[in-house]
């Protein structure tokens, strides 16, 4: 097994426990770029966000970013701990792409190279992995890719006080994301003061800004795919299949499976979420068949002054759900539920008929479904 994220984890957890002798490299620490730099550390900072009404003084940034890395630490200690328990060997090393391992099977889940970061005299120029070793919360910042890592990414730093403008060399934010959805999250942004430039590749010395986050690239892995095979095999973010943790994860049980010879069923209706102070969702695939709902009928949702959300339902002609798109506060929770229905192939009748908490962001989803029959 090479690479300690999310894929390399899961692959060697579930192999160990088929009785394979399992050796995992990892060149640096367990946890990949989900644990040091994506997923957790980011929705850890969107947490802290959320609830401040004042950007943080420096030193309370800085404490709040201790905080975290040390909690980032605890993790990983103990996903090494949970890999050894179950009988796995961590090798610290990082494995030469012309060396492999000897092994019946090389799995490699090494994840993607981060792309270079340039040196811009007088600025600051980091990408996601740097964000928690920033002295304090940036007073302009300046988001280059408008890709899910950077809306969530803006959102954060315009709510602890930058002023932050997002650049998209495409014309539009959230390329592959559905439009409407990706329109209604830049309303949500403008409205918290984020602004966009679209349609352009800045150049990076002449930006306004003291301080650049790049959250473009890293689609390459440092091993050449075409090394494939049978006995070898890719993972998560190195296989450039998926570009998330729980399908590096789910990808990871497939292969395992596969190994072992086991029939694996197509992986269908994966969501896609852009976290934030509303989430944007979309899972599955539209149909001409939808029904719609907007916050502004939701008592909760005016209570607490979230006015700007919607659930779109897209239904097949039998009524069966095929997919969905939301923008909602907190709305990723609502994604696998969603995910679930879909490939239970759940009727829109169904969904209509099931209680839902009151009051609850939730609820809008009956509603959607009501207007499908
Ligand atoms: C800002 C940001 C936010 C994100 N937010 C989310 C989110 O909310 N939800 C989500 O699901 N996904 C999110 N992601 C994506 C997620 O982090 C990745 O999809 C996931 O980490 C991929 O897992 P992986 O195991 O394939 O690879 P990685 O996590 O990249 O792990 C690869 C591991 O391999 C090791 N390695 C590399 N080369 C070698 C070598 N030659 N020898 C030994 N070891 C090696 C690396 O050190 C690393 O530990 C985010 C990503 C970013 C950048």
């Amino acid at each position: 097994m090479i690479g300690g994220g999310p894929a390399g984890i899961r692959a060697a957890l579930l192999a160990a426990a088929r009785g394979a002798a399992v050796t995992l490299y990892e060149r640096d620490r367990i946890g990949g770029r989900c644990l040091w730099e994506g997923c957790l550390p980011v929705k850890a900072l969107l947490s802290y966000a959320k609830v401040r009404s004042a950007p943080p003084a420096p030193e309370e940034w800085r404490s709040q970013c201790r905080s975290i890395r040390s909690r980032l630490d605890m993790l990983s200690e103990s996903m090494s701990g949970q890999l050894r328990a179950a009988g796995v060997t961590l090798v610290k090393e990082c494995v030469s792409p012309d060396a492999l391992p000897e092994a019946d099977a090389v799995l490699i889940a090494a994840g993607c190279v981060s792309p270079a970061l340039p040196a811009v005299e007088g600025k600051t120029v980091l990408g996601p992995e740097g964000l928690l070793s920033l002295p304090e919360v940036p007073a302009s910042l300046a988001v280059v890719g408008a890709g899910p890592a950077g809306m969530e990414l803006c959102q954060i730093f315009a709510a602890l006080g930058s002023a932050v403008t997002v650049y998209e060399q495409a014309d539009a934010i959230l390329p592959g994301f559905p439009a409407e959805g990706a329109r209604a999250l830049e309303g949500v942004c403008r409205e918290a003061g984020i602004r966009f430039r679209k349609g352009v590749r800045p150049e990076l010395a002449a930006l306004p800004q003291s301080h650049i986050l790049l959250t473009v690239g890293g689609q390459e892995c440092a091993f050449p795919r075409d090394a494939e095979s049978g006995r070898v095999l890719f993972l998560g973010d190195a296989g450039g299949r998926g570009t998330t943790a729980y399908e590096a994860e789910l990808e990871a049980e497939r292969a395992v499976a596969a190994l072992w010879g086991e029939a694996v069923p197509a992986l269908t209706a994966v969501p896609r979420c852009v976290c934030g102070l509303y989430d944007l969702v979309t899972v599955g695939e539209s149909s001409p068949r939808w029904g719609e709902a907007y916050s502004d009928g939701n008592g909760y949702a005016f209570l607490r002054e979230e006015m700007s959300g919607f659930v779109r339902l897209y239904a097949r002609e039998d009524g069966t759900l095929c997919g969905a798109e939301l923008l909602l506060p907190g709305g990723a929770e609502l994604a696998s539920l969603l995910s679930a229905l879909i490939r239970a192939g759940a009727s829109a009748e169904t969904l209509a008929g099931t209680a839902f908490f009151h009051p609850s962001h939730s609820e809008i989803l009956r509603r959607a479904a009501m207007e499908l029959l």
